[in-house]
């Protein structure tokens, strides 16, 4: 895969990029991340990006035309545009694993008061917002995306069965955790965990994920898909009830 990422500000993205999960995967050469400086596209001896809006109000706006200049040099055959804006499609596991399939992303980071309207008519495929919240550019929200796609890119965990496991997949949140030691300041680790049972911690598991989910995130069960026996013991904890102890 590759990614680029147009933005005004590059230097936020060097600590991120040089770090973990996004350096190794580059290193490995399992995705090639480059970060483009929107004003190397932008004409005159000012390179001016940005200018006030029509109608007036405050703040500035990004100007159109470098943004279409920088897209039409970087984009080749099967590249997605994204705008990253807080009016775009909520970003989730499951976009994540979609864009996951994209072989070249060209990611757009807005500044100021964003950008010009004719970006999103004419030049994106996708607009996504990292959440119900306003940042001051779309470097950190670029940098999520990144993150969460190429930690799906085959080769890139160490554990390939990792993501399956993780919260979202399925439509439950993960199960509690535990490492060692068995017991810490009178906070001891379920027994079933201990008991080298597979089947028994399988389930153990299940059922804290169902239950975990329906404490805090019931809205997902939608998605989840369940048994009928997984669905009376939802309806029983929807009423209150724990889970049993194995
Ligand atoms: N005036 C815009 C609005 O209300 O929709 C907000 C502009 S914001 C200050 C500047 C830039 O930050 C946006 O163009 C976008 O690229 C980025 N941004 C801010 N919040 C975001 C979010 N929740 N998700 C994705 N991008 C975001």
């Amino acid at each position: 895969m590759r990614i680029d990422v147009v933005t005004l500000f590059p230097g936020i993205f060097s600590g991120p990029l040089q770090e973990s999960i996004l350096h190794l995967a580059q290193t490995r050469g399992l995705v090639e991340i480059r970060v483009v400086n929107l004003r190397e596209f932008a004409e005159g001896r000012h390179r001016v990006t940005d200018d006030y809006p029509f109608g007036g109000g405050g703040g500035m706006i990004l100007k159109p035309e470098p943004l279409f200049r920088a897209v039409e040099t970087l984009r080749g055959p099967g590249a997605r545009v994204i705008l990253l804006c807080p009016q775009g499609r909520a970003f989730t596991q499951a976009v994540a694993q979609e864009l996951a399939k994209a072989e070249h992303l060209i990611l757009l980071a807005g500044r100021y008061e964003g950008v010009d309207e004719r970006v999103r008519e004419a030049l994106v495929d996708d607009e996504v917002s990292i959440g119900d919240y306003v940042l001051t550019g779309g470097e950190l929200p670029a940098l999520v995306v990144m993150d969460a796609v190429v930690r799906l890119l085959p080769g890139v965990l160490g554990d390939a069965t990792a993501p399956a496991r993780d919260s979202f997949a399925g439509g439950l949140l993960d199960y509690p955790q535990y490492t060692r030691p068995a017991e810490f300041r009178g906070l001891r680790v379920p027994e079933v965990l201990l008991s080298g049972d597979h089947r028994r911690i399988a389930a153990w598991r299940r059922v804290r994920a169902l239950w975990r989910t329906v404490e805090r995130r019931p809205d997902l069960l939608r998605h989840a898909d369940l048994t009928e026996e997984e669905q009376r013991l939802i309806d029983e904890f929807r009423r209150g009830g724990r889970p049993p102890e194995p």
